[in-house]
């Protein structure tokens, strides 16, 4: 039996990330059965991400090319410990990351129209961050659509706790 433990991610050279990118990869490719569950909910997961998508490409049109102080730096490119499960549970590969960018420099993902990245797999922080004139804009337009945005945005994080909680659950045993 092999023992699987949580450790925080550590991207820079030397770090702990491509064995523990790695070792979720083999444990999802080694044990199909066992985590079909886990695979389930990551699909719900990716699922309930995209239907997003439309509202937060909306708003993120209307406020975005206002901003003076835009919040996809570098710092937030990397992804979780539990993003890469996820991401590992999807059968989906991991972005190639450049460490010669800064933390505070614009994201390597971010491009000329937006991030590069597409939405459902990028971590989680950027699809769950919301800052206040984006916010604002939300809770200004139609109560319905706004009411469908917040549902859907706590649906996709309990969603992503039931997956972990399934994945954490079962690792242990394999
Ligand atoms: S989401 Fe907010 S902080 Fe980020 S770029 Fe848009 S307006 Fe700026
Ligand atoms: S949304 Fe994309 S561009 Fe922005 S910080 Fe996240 S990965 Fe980078």
């Amino acid at each position: 039996m092999n023992t699987y433990v949580y450790e925080k991610i550590d991207h820079r050279p030397g770090g702990n990330a491509a064995s523990i990118i790695s070792s979720l990869r083999d444990i999802f490719v080694g044990a199909p059965e066992g985590l079909r569950e886990v695979r389930q909910l990551a699909a719900e997961v990716a699922e309930l991400v995209s239907a997003m998508g439309p509202a937060q490409q909306k708003a993120c049109a209307a406020v975005c090319p206002e901003c003076r102080s835009v919040c996809c730096i570098n710092r937030h490119a990397f992804h979780e410990h539990e993003d890469i499960v996820y991401l590992a549970a999807l059968g989906e590969k991991m972005p190639s990351y450049t460490m010669r960018v800064p933390d505070t420099d614009p994201c390597q993902f971010l491009g000329a129209y937006g991030c590069t990245v597409g939405r459902h797999l990028r971590p989680h922080r950027c699809n769950t961050y919301f800052c206040s004139p984006m916010l604002e804009y939300l809770e200004n337009g139609p109560a319905p659509q706004y009411r469908r945005f917040i549902c859907g945005l706590q649906l996709v994080t309990k969603k992503r706790e039931e997956m972990l909680e399934a994945f954490y659950n079962k690792a242990y045993s394999f």
